[in-house]
């Protein structure tokens, strides 16, 4: 789209809905080109139409393919349309998330699948179409908090020494521990949600100062307990001031030269 084309761009997972949707508009208010994804493109045209009026036309732009961010087909699917339009991401937010109900190993899986492997692949995949000046926002959770974790996990995932594939094991080892009957003893939450954002906010940990050498800034987000089909009409935030505390960490400052590695909630450094 002419008016748009030139702005920074930013790409929202999950954008069909909840704390996604209203990034996108937030990030089109404040004079970015947003591509709003989903895993129903669907949806995702939807979304663009209802904010059609709300932001400048052609700001927010639906992917017109899948993206699910538990399949990895989905993934190189839509990175392959992207880079076939010779797109070049700015900002990305990995909002995409999934509560499910229940706990065993099939939640656990699919909980991981979609909350940390989600936004590990697609940040893989995408960052080849970002440069420098580039920011990851990973959409967290105060749930991920280290707090009253077990202290031999805490170390785990703690460790200055971990690595991606170490923290994608641990992962792995929870799922497989829960199939095993074995997770309490092996010191695991009873809460496949918690996992998965505890393992997220590692994965910016571990990955910060690695891409703080191609000048990409990336940071944990926590949007607070906000009124989404998620959080359930009882919880005490806005849609807008949950996704306000996204928008912190995406556009400030612009140009990616911000703080990285970072969890913040409302723009203020949290605890781990
Ligand atoms: P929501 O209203 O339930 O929306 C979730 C969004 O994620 C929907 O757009 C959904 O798409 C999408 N999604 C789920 N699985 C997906 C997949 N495999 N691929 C692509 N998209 C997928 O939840 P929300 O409250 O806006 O949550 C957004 C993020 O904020 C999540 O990461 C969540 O953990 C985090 N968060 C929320 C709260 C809260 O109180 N609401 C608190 C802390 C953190 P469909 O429509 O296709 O299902």
């Amino acid at each position: 789209m002419p008016v748009a084309s030139n702005r920074p761009c930013a790409l929202v997972t999950g954008a069909n809905r909840g704390l996604g949707l209203e990034t996108a508009r937030q990030l089109a208010a404040s004079g970015l080109r947003v591509i709003a994804t989903s895993r129903d493109p669907a949806d995702a045209r939807a979304a663009a139409a209802a904010l059609a009026g709300k932001v400048d036309d052609g700001a927010v732009e639906p992917l017109p393919v899948a993206l699910d961010v538990a399949d990895p087909a989905s993934i190189a699917a839509a990175v392959d349309h992207l880079r076939g339009a010779a797109t070049s991401i700015d900002v990305l937010v990995n909002n995409a998330g999934v509560s499910l109900d229940g706990f065993d190993a099939r939640v656990a899986r699919a909980t991981l699948a979609t909350n940390f492997f989600g936004p590990l692949r697609v940040t893989e995949a995408l960052l080849p179409l970002m440069s420098a000046g580039g920011v990851v926002v990973m959409v967290s959770s105060g749930m991920g908090e280290l707090g009253g974790l077990d202290p031999g996990l805490r170390a785990r995932f703690t460790d200055a020494a971990l690595t991606r594939d170490a923290l994608v094991d641990l992962m792995d080892a929870f799922v497989a521990d829960v199939a095993a009957g074995r997770h309490r003893e092996r010191g695991w939450p009873s809460n496949a949600y918690r996992v998965s954002k505890i393992g997220l906010n590692a994965l910016v940990r571990v990955w910060a100062p690695q891409l703080a050498e191609r000048r990409i800034a990336i940071n944990a987000v926590c949007p607070g307990w906000v009124r989404t089909d998620m959080g359930g009409r009882g919880a005490s935030r806005s849609v807008d001031k949950g996704a306000a505390s996204i928008v912190w960490a995406a556009t400030h400052p612009a140009g990616g030269s911000g703080p990285t590695g970072g969890f913040f909630r409302d723009g203020r450094a949290i605890d781990w």
